[in-house]
């Protein structure tokens, strides 16, 4: 159910962290759609601008070159006017010089130019000489009788040029000269310039075209405005020569595809031209093209960039989402992985309690449904614990923190365990378990012996829990390497439920569990595979797997280790044999009433369950709860064994064997002191006897183990056996009667005898829980407890005034463990957060936080202790 829930929570997360992502590509997809567009219509707009300009600019350049190149024609126009003038100015010095008679020039010059007319005149502009004119151009006559050369268009007449002739500085007479409008159609005054065929002659005075182009008025002309009979744009484009002496004007409504030029040659006298606009700005629109490209260009490039910086952006923004994610993965992993260990050590604490006492409970209660009771409670504690150790191991390797000890150690002695271990839970389930070693392996090995232990029963266990009929074999086989190295082989070949193939690849991932739904009453986490493999890799080895689904797996793990000699294992079966029969008859006759053992642990429960567990054997248990005591007791009196505890306060195990050894009137100098401790992990053993410990033992105490210590380490004289042992019936008998007095204590607690009622420091079930569901142990342990308060205070008070936050932290923690299992939730959490905070504060993590913090909450806890007392006795809780 538990797993159920860690996989549904799992799932939920990653669902969100699934939506979540979605969400963010969704939402970055979109800032970018939306950063794209803006950037779009602002290069739109932005192009739109330079080609406004750049039209602008463009007709403005035109507009210049076309005005350029109309003044120039404008100047050939004035030259050729004002070389008519300058002749006629000629003509008129050669009269006042006397020359040339005056009727031979005027005929002369209208047989050179045909359809000229000549004459001269009086100061009055009346003619001398030579054809009259209109009483209109008679003006201009009198005008340059006054000095001056003039040109002029008159109607009737025609363009009339007039010259002084000016004879002793008096001007007396005017020569002048005409063309008609036939003379001027077909005289060389008409202009074609590079700009333009099209150009006109305009007299503004008489606002007459005077000199048209060829085709001027016709049906087709274009410049030509047929309602005013006078060139198209005529008047816009004289106006802007009279105001600002521009002579071009480019306008579109005139012909899309011209312009209109024009300059005054001479005092209301236009020239307006046509030109064509296209050729004119072809040069420059190529010039425009050029700039449009280059601009385009530049703006392709400027959206690859921009494009470019965005993914550069975007990956950047994921890396650092990523960089961040990742750090705070590895700080969750890390946070994880520490609590998982803390936890699984938390949690082996009292679960080393509920299996001694259980175990207790297996040896006391005669048969029934209590056995019962307590059978299933010691295979689900034994599965608790193991799926705690897989959490621990997992946890360590996830933080690196997984290390092999290698020590020499006996391979048959690993295969006699994995044997008796294997072979009764596959009696369990009615398989056949078969073993092949191979009678030529090395027995003796360096290495790791409990993970080379635990990755063979990995792979065995699996084989037992999927297989539901036939056999699984374990086959042990080697290779020699070189003359140190041996390649083991552990085969684990089973004829179970198989693995699909597309699952195997699965097989190795963290809590991945296969085939849920055939599997579902099957117990498991889906870790013991991944530690395997990540085990036997650190081993330098190998873990393969063949299988077929619903035929049966075959698991292979081979490992290379150091060979120190070469001892066969020899014939495996016998040994099996010889061991079998061994374990049997110490197991089941052995008593040492002569034997006096010492037990060391600050716990009191803990004292209690070896005595207990000792019971049957007789033995003489003498206890002592810290290091001070046993070195009084030892001075005082000689035992066989010493167990000590080794996390103990103020003087911890290996301190106080230090301290027994260099006693001088010690009475234990040769006695073997095991060590007891929770930490059972590889290598613990060499560290225990580096420290001058004889062996040691793992808690939660087995109690065949602590048998089989004994039975090694008393003095052969002590231990009865056998027919010995005989003698000694009537004796055990009465210990099974008195053993069973705990029995009458759980029947009687069924029927509610403790105060089930309400208080607010103790919780009468967690207490009776921790006790095995013994009223009368829980009464015991309560009254230790209670009895123990002034001294713990003082203690507590001690280590606070002197400030030895050490020891602080080690007798609060006991504290913390002995209250919980006492049912005191609330005296053991202020203890509980003190020993944190004294820890932290050993460790130097925000030191002056946690060490207030301490100040603050030592009275509360020391007040809680009274409370918890107080009603432990008002609810009579206490032994009598
Ligand atoms: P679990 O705790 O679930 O047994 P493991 O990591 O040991 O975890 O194994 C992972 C999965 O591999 C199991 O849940 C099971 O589906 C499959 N598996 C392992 N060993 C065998 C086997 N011998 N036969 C069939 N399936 C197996």
């Amino acid at each position: 159910m538990a797993t159920d829930d860690l996989y549904g929570d799992l799932d939920d997360a990653l669902d969100r962290a699934a939506k979540k992502e979605k969400q963010n590509t969704f939402r970055f997809a979109l800032t970018l759609v939306g950063r794209f567009f803006i950037f779009l219509v602002a290069l739109i707009m932005l192009g739109a601008l330079i080609l406004n300009r750049m039209e602008t600019l463009l007709n403005e350049e035109a507009e210049v070159l076309v005005s350029h190149e109309a003044e120039t024609t404008a100047d050939i126009a004035r030259d050729r006017f004002g070389g008519e003038l300058e002749q006629l100015r000629r003509f008129s010095i050669a009269i006042a010089e006397n020359k040339i008679a005056r009727n031979q020039l005027v005929t002369l010059m209208e047989q050179v130019e045909p359809g000229v007319r000549a004459g001269i005149s009086d100061i009055n502009g009346r003619s001398i000489y030579g054809q009259e004119i209109s009483r209109e151009a008679r003006a201009q006559l009198v005008r340059s009788a006054g000095g001056e050369s003039a040109i002029n268009y008159h109607e009737g007449v025609g363009l009339l040029l007039s010259v002084p002739i000016v004879i002793n500085g008096n001007t007396q007479e005017v020569l002048y000269k005409y063309y008609d409008d036939k003379a001027l159609r077909g005289k060389y005054f008409h202009l074609e310039g590079n700009l333009s065929k099209n150009i006109v002659f305009w007299s503004a005075d008489e606002n007459k075209v005077v000199i048209p182009y060829a085709g001027y008025g016709n049906e087709d002309d274009k410049f030509f405005d047929k309602e005013t009979n006078a060139p198209l744009g005529k008047t816009d484009i004289v106006e802007r020569v009279r105001l600002r002496g521009t002579s071009v004007i480019y306008d579109k409504d005139i012909d899309e595809k011209y312009a209109v030029f024009a300059a005054e040659i001479f005092d209301g006298f236009y020239m307006i031209g046509y030109a064509e606009w296209n050729p004119i700005v072809s040069n420059l629109l190529h010039i425009h093209r050029l700039v449009l490209w280059v601009f385009w260009l530049l703006l392709i490039l400027f959206g690859i960039y921009t494009l470019y910086s965005f993914t550069a952006e975007l990956k950047v923004s994921e890396s650092d989402e990523l960089s961040a994610a990742k750090k705070e993965a590895d700080r969750a992993n890390q946070a994880k992985s520490e609590f998982l260990a803390n936890m699984s050590h938390e949690i082996r604490t009292p679960l080393n309690a509920v299996l001694g006492m259980n175990e207790m409970i297996l040896r006391e209660v005669g048969e029934g449904p209590l056995k019962n009771y307590a059978w299933n409670i010691k295979s689900a504690s034994e599965t608790l614990l193991s799926l705690i150790n897989d959490i621990l191991d997992f946890s360590k390797i996830e933080s690196g923190k997984m290390e092999l000890v290698n020590a020499e150690y006996s391979l048959s002695s690993i295969l006699n365990d994995i044997f008796n271990m294997i072979r009764f839970k596959a009696e369990g389930k009615n398989l056949e378990f078969k073993i092949e070693v191979d009678g030529t392996a090395p027995d003796a090995l360096i290495g790791d012996e409990v993970r080379v232990r635990q990755v063979i029963v990995n792979i065995l266990n699996n084989a037992v829990k999927y297989t539901q009929k036939g056999s699984v074999t374990f086959k042990v086989a080697w290779e020699k390497k070189n003359d140190e190295t041996a390649l083991l082989k552990f085969m684990s070949i089973d004829t179970g439920i198989g693995i699909k193939k597309e699952d195997i690849g699965k097989l190795f991932s963290k809590f991945e569990r296969l085939d849920l739904e055939r599997n579902r009453n099957v117990e498991g986490t889906g870790l013991g595979l991944s530690i395997t493999m990540n085990l036997v890799r650190m081993m330098g080895g190998e873990l393969k797997v063949e299988s077929e689904y619903e035929k049966g797996s075959v698991f292979t793990i081979e490992i290379p280790q150091k060979m120190p000699r070469y001892d066969a294992v020899g014939d495996f079966h016998k040994r099996v044999e010889d061991f079998l029969r061994q374990q049997k008859e110490y197991q089941e006759s052995f008593v040492a009433p002569e034997a006096e053992i010492l037990v060391v642990d600050d716990n009191e429960m803990n004292l209690y369950v070896v005595e207990n567990l000792l019971k049957r054997t007789r033995v003489k248990v003498t206890k002592a709860l810290s290091g001070r005591e046993c070195l009084q007791k030892i001075a005082e009196q000689r035992f066989d064994i010493v167990f000590l505890d080794h996390m103990m306060p103020e003087m911890d195990g290996i301190e106080t064997l230090q301290k027994a050894l260099a006693l001088p009137n010690s009475k234990c100098k040769n006695t073997p002191y095991i060590a007891l401790t929770a930490n059972a992990i590889a290598g613990v053993r060499d560290m225990f006897i580096k420290k001058g410990f004889t062996d040691y033992l793992s808690k939660p105490v087995d109690s065949k183990a602590l048998e089989r210590m004994l039975m090694h380490y008393l003095p052969n004289d002590k231990v009865l056996t056998g027919e010995d042992i005989e003698d000694e019936d009537e004796f055990v008998e009465e210990t099974v009667e008195a053993a069973e007095e705990p029995v009458t204590a759980i029947e009687t607690n069924e029927q509610q005898s403790v105060e089930m009622s309400e208080g607010k420091y103790i919780d009468v079930e967690t207490g009776l829980s921790y006790s095995g569901g013994s009223e009368e142990m829980y009464k015991k342990f309560i009254t230790m407890f209670v009895s123990r308060k002034d001294k713990v205070a003082e203690q507590l008070q001690n280590d606070f005034d002197t400030e030895n936050w050490q020891d602080y932290t080690t007798h609060i923690h006991a504290v913390k463990s002995t209250s919980l299992s006492m049912g005191g939730k609330i005296l053991s959490e202020c203890a509980k957060a003190l020993e944190m905070a004294g820890h932290a504060y050993l460790a130097g993590e925000e030191a002056e936080k946690n060490l207030s913090y301490i100040k603050e909450h030592h009275e509360e806890a020391l007040d809680l202790y009274e409370k918890f007392a107080a009603e432990a006795k008002e609810r009579k809780l206490m032994e009598e």
